[in-house]
């Protein structure tokens, strides 16, 4: 199967009316942006992709259908134009629930618009309440039902740790998100930057920021459920290219490699409990095999997943192999009462 390779092209907040608690608005202020660096950052995206990977420009980083007609007409325009040159396949960008109508995907439906991502947040009106979204969580539901209907793949957007979200709150979200018929999702923890409201909210002892480790652990809940209903999750956590850097974050959940250890917890919890099933306690051995590129997040951050588990179950050699032959998050379990 040819590799996806998105060609991202950030559009910046031009001129958002909203204060969502956790947005810092960077790209708000003093943001240039020219359609003719659009054209030109495609193609230089373009001349590093291998031929025959499958190619989609993502319009990321605002809310693409908010930006008014003209402006995100003239970069569907852009975008068509490498499509009718048979450089890309196809169109995704990410926008706001409420920023979703028939007018809006009428117009997308004229072009090559492939996948339309949701910042969706949460489905608990009181949390986008006291995040300040903006909008209820009703017109969320709309917007994933129309992107449907016009015959869109839908990707939602979560985040976790928002100001009165609860863990449940947050497993409720991702069950919407799957029940909408979401091909994807993308879990972004909540980081406290500086400037943003939710610092001020956390200085004044208003909200509490969640830690990385329970962080780690809500989002490995929820990996759980996405899995469970076949919606593959694209992201978990901010990166480098989310335009934050370590300095940024002054609280929450920011950690470089969170989304390694989200998907690590997740394995760590299926290795703990196949263990269990087989009554492995006191094993001389135990080979753990997990699919091609997990054994870094499965082994976990400096060790800890094996060592935790070897120690648990008293096992004197606990090796975690790849079999690439397993997918997703499936692990196989061989024990050996005495080691060769
Ligand atoms: S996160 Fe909220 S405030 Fe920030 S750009 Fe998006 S809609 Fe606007």
């Amino acid at each position: 199967m040819a590799r996806h390779v998105n060609i991202p092209v950030f559009i910046p907040n031009l001129g958002c009316p909203y204060k969502c608690v956790f947005c810092d608005q960077r790209e708000i202020s003093g943001s240039k942006f020219s359609l003719s660096d659009v054209r030109e950052t495609i193609s230089k995206a373009l001349s590093t992709v291998e031929p025959d990977a499958e190619r989609e420009i993502a319009f990321f980083g605002g809310s693409f259908t908010g930006i008014g007609d003209r402006l995100m007409t003239s970069l569907l325009d852009i975008a068509q134009e490498f499509i009718s040159g048979g450089e890309i396949g196809s169109i995704r960008l990410s926008t706001r629930p409420d920023m979703i109508d028939a007018h809006i995907l009428g117009i997308l439906s004229r072009y090559s618009v492939r996948t339309i991502e949701l910042g969706i947040q949460s489905v608990d009106d009181r949390v986008l309440s006291a995040s300040n979204r903006g909008h209820a969580a009703a017109v969320s539901y709309e917007a994933c039902r129309m992107v449907r209907e016009y015959g869109f793949d839908l990707v939602g957007q979560m985040m976790i740790g928002l100001p009165e979200s609860t863990p449940a709150s947050e497993r409720e979200t991702a069950e919407m998100i799957c029940r909408s018929g979401a091909v994807g999702a993308r879990i972004y923890p909540a980081v406290v930057l500086r400037g943003t409201e939710m610092e001020r909210m956390s200085g004044a002892g208003e909200y509490s920021p969640v830690t990385v480790e329970d962080a780690v652990s809500r989002s490995a809940d929820l990996i759980e459920i996405f899995d469970r209903h076949g919606v593959a999750v694209l992201r978990v956590g901010l990166c480098a290219s989310d335009g934050l850097s370590e300095g940024d974050a002054v609280g929450g959940a920011y950690h470089p490699a969170f989304g390694e250890m989200a998907r690590g917890e997740v394995f760590r919890r299926r290795i703990e409990e196949r263990l269990e099933a087989l009554g492995a306690y006191g094993a001389s051995r135990a080979d753990i095999f997990v699919p091609k590129g997990a054994v870094s997040a499965a082994i976990g951050q400096r060790r800890a997943n094996a060592e935790a588990l070897r120690s648990k179950f008293n096992i004197n050699t606990l090796k975690i192999i790849e079999n690439p032959q397993l997918i997703g998050y499936n692990i196989n379990v061989s024990l050996s009462a005495q080691e060769k």
